[in-house]
């Protein structure tokens, strides 16, 4: 079941989009399904059960952290990270810094970016974001290493709507590319799209997506 959704969202992925397997919520064993059926790279939104999974789970699987991240939680999750997706602040990138530091490590970060209408997403305002990376100081923190940037569209069925804020992300994009990456190749991701609306985000330039329900089904919250 969990092999067959994930072949078919495979399918639906052109060369250049990788697939983030959101796996919140969903128990070792559906994880593992995924695992057999070749998928490596799973996406958590909780900093102990991201820690949980992988102390038990293959090696060479990539943890990717795309919730909202405290930044008395970044230590749990520092041992066993390879991308966080959801850096909202210069605080919390300075914690990340810190911590990966401590653990002799270099972190791979997205910093967010809020293009939605609800207040409730985190994430940098797209002019927030260009203050942040003029001011400069992120320059300075070795070991932390920007890769890109992450969002989350308005969850509704306005195609416009979503369409018009993946634009405005790739725009941010482009910009911060421009002004502050230019010589930097590993500024190059991308994270937008998730179950719902991934098609769209890909015409408009995802790198990478965020696919839960489409493939282990409806999460169990408790
Ligand atoms: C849960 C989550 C997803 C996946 O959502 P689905 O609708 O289940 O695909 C993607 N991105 C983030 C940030 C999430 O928290």
């Amino acid at each position: 079941m969990i092999e067959e959704r994930l072949k078919e969202v495979a399918r639906l992925l052109p060369a250049g989009v990788r697939l983030v397997a959101v796996s919140k919520f969903h128990p070792v064993e559906q994880l593992m399904e995924a695992y057999e059926a070749g998928q490596r790279i799973f996406g958590e939104n909780h900093a102990q059960e991201l820690a949980a999974k992988a102390a038990v789970m293959p090696q060479d699987i990539r943890w990717h952290f795309i919730g909202h991240l405290q930044t008395n939680k970044v230590k749990q999750i520092v041992p066993f990270v390879s991308l966080i997706h959801s850096v909202d602040s210069l605080r919390l990138l300075r914690e990340i810094d810190k911590q990966a530091r401590r653990a002799e490590r270099r972190i791979d970060c997205l910093l967010q970016l809020h293009v939605a209408q609800e207040e409730t997403k985190f994430g940098f305002a797209p002019e927030e974001l260009l203050e942040m990376l003029e001011e400069g100081e992120w320059r300075s923190l070795d070991h932390v290493r920007l890769c890109g940037i992450m969002c989350m569209a308005t969850n509704t069925d306005d195609v416009t709507e979503i369409r018009r804020e993946f634009q405005l992300a790739h725009q941010t994009f482009d910009e911060a590319r421009q002004r502050f990456f230019k010589d930097d190749e590993h500024f190059c991701e991308r994270s937008m799209g998730m179950s719902d609306d991934f098609p769209i985000a890909i015409e408009e330039g995802a790198t990478l997506v965020r696919i839960g329900t489409r493939i282990f089904g409806q999460r169990m919250y408790h």
